[in-house]
């Protein structure tokens, strides 16, 4: 990963910039400080960037999801409160939770997706009784909302209202090793082609979050066996993780949860010079929901004597918090893909006969490059402006793609493209020459930004084309 210098920029600072977030805690503009203040203190209000970032991922986890054997939830986001005490949440969560009453009946805003994902799975057991697979794995990007104290609030990274790229697996106990190391190469493949993160192994570390043996039936819930089981399925992965991919792991004992074991996911990265810590995925055992739910029961009432393990998993967690220990790790460079702002087409005037066609080719790109789907905006600028609208480009939305088009450009006949790689923190320098007719281009600038979204084509099977001309961020 490369080495990044300070800078006085935060998180939020850069979502800000980029126009992902509005930022209610700004001294600026009152007119952003009146809409972030609508949102609620912990409650981050997305932008028109962040609209759009968020419909992109989103996308294109939902797609890598269902390509990798998982069900699509969309659950809401609101439920009656007798969910929640079955699920147990009234009885170990409550402090945490929104409730409210409205004609008499008791509400929940969800803290968790998990009870609505088990509700769909009883549901395919109670229609399809046996026909329906085993390991069952549901996924969905998912908004739950969280009491937290409003000292402890921190932008982006600590936050009342958040979405998770959450998913649930109902797996057998021979398959459950095998679906652990799957997750773990899942989160690999997300982090490396979605947000070209160049994962090196040996800054990865698996946390394991273990029982204290003398202490299940108390602290911890289930049987000794059950721990024993689920904590053998914990190590086996790891062990097999760290044969693989030189990962290394440790074991934390007494950290469990009281319902389950877990792995926790950490990169370690050296920002300013410093070592930090990255909390990346998770995955968690869980013996109590399946008991609220009577699942055991029902598993082996239709599949005869076999033991299941429910497991929580979370590639990136928050995606909210993600994207603000990206932004900051980034400098706020988000890949081409999921840019607000993925081209700025600049046409640069000089004063001479080849101004109409420095404008006319300027638009003429930006209207082919929407009609193909992608966020571009136009600046018509000259000489002297130049390096005063690339610093301010290069400062607020730092779109992954530049193209100059100005009067050498035309006489030349090619257009200089430049283009931010996330590897070595620089923009890098291209020139794309044409014969005959300017919109040669277009095929030539396609070929190029196929490579740099080919990583998203393999996993995903496609990228998501939401085109928009963002001319007014420039
Ligand atoms: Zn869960």
């Amino acid at each position: 990963m490369a080495s990044i210098k300070k800078t006085d920029k935060t998180h939020m600072d850069y979502a800000y910039d980029l126009d992902l977030v509005i930022r209610p805690d700004s001294t600026v503009p009152v007119l952003n400080r009146e809409f972030g203040a609508f949102s609620g203190a912990g409650i981050p209000l997305f932008s028109i960037g962040g609209g759009v970032f968020r419909a992109v991922l989103s996308d294109i986890l939902v797609n890598f999801h269902a390509r990798r054997g998982y069900f699509i939830a969309d659950t809401p986001l609101i439920a009656s409160s007798n969910l929640f005490e079955v699920s147990g949440h009234l009885e170990f969560y409550r402090k945490n939770m929104f409730l409210f009453d409205i004609e008499g009946h008791d509400f929940a805003i969800k803290p968790m997706n998990c009870p609505y994902h088990i509700l769909i799975f009883m549901h395919e057991l109670a229609r399809y009784r046996n026909k329906v697979k085993l390991p069952f794995k549901i996924f969905e990007v998912g908004r739950v909302h969280r009491y937290e104290p409003s000292g402890s609030l921190y932008g982006l990274l600590r936050v009342r209202g958040f979405t998770q790229d959450d998913a649930h697996i109902i797996t057998p106990e021979d398959k459950a090793v095998d679906i652990v190391v799957d997750v773990f190469e899942e989160m690999k493949m997300i982090l490396e082609n979605v947000f070209n993160l160049e994962v090196e192994t040996k800054d990865l570390h698996l946390r394991l979050s273990l029982s204290d043996k003398s202490l299940i039936g108390e602290e911890f819930m289930g049987t000794l066996n059950e721990w024993i089981g689920a904590e053998n399925v914990i190590e086996e992965a790891a062990s097999i993780i760290e044969k693989k991919y030189d990962v290394s792991y440790s074991k934390e004992e007494g950290e469990a949860a009281f319902y389950g074991p877990k792995i926790d996911v950490v990169m370690r990265v050296k920002e300013a010079g410093i070592e930090k810590e990255w909390q990346l995925g998770t995955i968690q055992f869980d013996f109590n929901l399946p008991r609220r739910f009577r699942l055991y029961e029902l598993v082996r009432e239709l599949y005869g004597d076999i033991n299941i393990y429910i497991i929580h998993r979370a590639l990136l967690g928050s995606i909210e918090r993600f994207l603000g220990v990206y932004l900051e790790h980034y400098r706020g460079r988000l890949p081409f893909s999921l840019a607000p702002l993925q081209i700025a087409i600049i046409g640069i005037k000089s004063g001479g006969d080849y101004d109409n066609v420095i404008e006319d080719h300027a638009f003429t790109l930006a209207n082919m490059l929407i009609n193909k789907g992608f966020r571009i905006g136009v600046k018509i600028t000259n000489k002297t402006w130049l390096s005063g609208d690339i610093r301010l480009l290069e400062t607020t939305i730092k779109p992954p793609l530049l193209v100059f088009i100005g009067e050498s450009e035309i006489k030349g006949k090619f257009v200089t493209l430049s283009m931010f790689s996330h590897n070595d923190m620089k923009r890098k320098k291209y020139r794309i020459i044409y014969r005959e007719s300017f919109t040669e281009v277009l095929g030539e600038l396609n070929s190029m930004i196929e490579e740099l979204e080919s990583g998203i084509v393999k996993i995903a099977g496609q990228i998501p084309r939401i085109p928009m001309n963002l001319s007014h961020l420039l």
